[in-house]
């Protein structure tokens, strides 16, 4: 059912939601105060020094040292590019672990730059195979990188990220790690895991508004981008010029102009992510997903992943036999409860629905909402 259009005259009000799908998430009151304030100039000093600070915080996030950490100006998708235009020129191979949507969209980026591109396949709604991957890199000594989702959003798969590094490391190839739903949902350690380029995105488990996306080079993957032979192919994401914005001490040099309120919005939401401490945080996750896992399973409710490959923040549900129409279902949830719940990608459209419990809605009030409803529509 399309909603009534929107008339250009009137304020456009929001229609009161709670955000339980594959992102974004619900935002917090503070965040959206903290937006509201006066834009200031992007290269006005007191802006310079918050961007100092969220560099910071973002390393603590990222649990990293790395002096190249920074929120890209734009949403996951740009930070996928980010570490793909820079660390890849034409004609390097590149292995990349293909488990749904998010590898696969990883695929096509690399192809566009002249990558050539190995894929390593495994079964949607399962993690990256190290053994896999391990063959690839022994069939592919030329390989440049090695690619790889941590949390597959599109299945709810989570792939040992620590073990496809130590991996890649052994075989001398850089790793490019897809943490847009891992950071802050789950363990991700950036220097204890050695990872070298790693992206991700605020609307997820950082409960930011989108259109940020945090990224980290290690210090062997600016070195790569720094030594290249040819230009990289996007001015706006040649990391080389974007660190003399966000990196350049008081000699800041224009670059673009940085979305300031949205920054403003991503200090803030960080600054409660550690006020609650992230160990608690990942905990939270945790424990909030095995609630509504165990309350689904008591509703007769099938998980497509297996548990011990399971991400907390998106949870695959099997459509049970007898619903005809699951959008229609979907359309009530929103419409009858103001509830957002994803719909199935790829080879899982129609088969699954996608529950989030991402940062500011992964409570226990949301689970509870959540089954609620579910059991009022799949009754009638
Ligand atoms: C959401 C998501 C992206 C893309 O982020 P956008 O902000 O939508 O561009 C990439 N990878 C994963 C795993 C995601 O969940």
């Amino acid at each position: 059912m399309a909603a009534a259009a929107v008339d250009a005259a009137a304020t456009f009000t929001m229609p009161k939601r709670v955000l339980m799908g594959p992102g974004p998430s619900d935002v917090h009151p503070r965040v959206l105060a903290a937006m509201a304030q006066p834009t200031i100039g992007h290269l006005d000093p007191v802006f310079v020094a918050l961007m100092d600070t969220i560099k910071q915080q973002l390393r603590r996030v990222f649990r990293t040292q790395n002096e190249l950490t920074m929120p890209v100006s734009g949403p996951g998708s740009v930070g996928m590019e980010v570490c793909f235009v820079n660390l890849l020129e034409p004609g390097d191979t590149v292995i990349v672990c293909e488990n749904g949507v998010f590898g696969g969209r990883m695929k096509q980026v690399a192809q566009r730059y002249g990558a050539k591109v190995v894929v390593v396949n495994d079964p949607w709604g399962r993690a990256v195979d190290p053994a896999k991957v391990k063959a690839a890199l022994e069939a592919h000594p030329e390989a440049k990188a090695l690619a790889f989702v941590h949390a597959e959003t599109s299945t709810g798969a989570l792939s040992d990220a620590e073990t496809l590094a130590r991996i890649a490391r052994e075989h001398g190839v850089m790793t490019i790690v897809d943490a847009v739903t891992s950071l802050a949902g789950v363990p991700l350690e950036v220097d204890g895991w050695q990872l070298d380029a790693v992206y991700s995105g605020t609307q997820k488990c950082l409960s930011a508004p989108p259109g940020l996306s945090p990224v980290t080079f290690s210090a062997r993957a600016l070195d790569v981008a720094k030594q290249r032979k040819t230009p990289v192919q996007s001015w706006f994401m040649d990391v080389n010029l974007i660190t003399g914005y966000w990196s350049g001490g008081t000699k800041r040099a224009y670059h673009h102009t940085a979305p300031v309120n949205a920054l403003y919005g991503l200090h803030e939401a960080l600054r409660m992510i550690e006020e609650e401490g992230l160990e608690n945080v990942w905990a939270r996750h945790r424990r909030v997903h095995l609630q509504l896992v165990a309350g689904l399973e008591a509703m007769g409710l099938k998980m497509l992943v297996p548990a011990d490959e399971r991400i907390p923040e998106l949870n695959a549900v099997m459509i049970p036999e007898g619903v005809d129409d699951e959008a229609a279902l979907r359309s009530r949830l929103l419409n009858e409860f103001g509830l957002e719940i994803g719909a199935g990608l790829g080879e899982f459209a129609g088969k699954v629905w996608r529950i989030g419990l991402m940062g500011q809605s992964c409570t226990e009030r949301h689970v509870q909402l959540c089954l609620d409803a579910l059991k009022v529509v799949l009754k009638r």
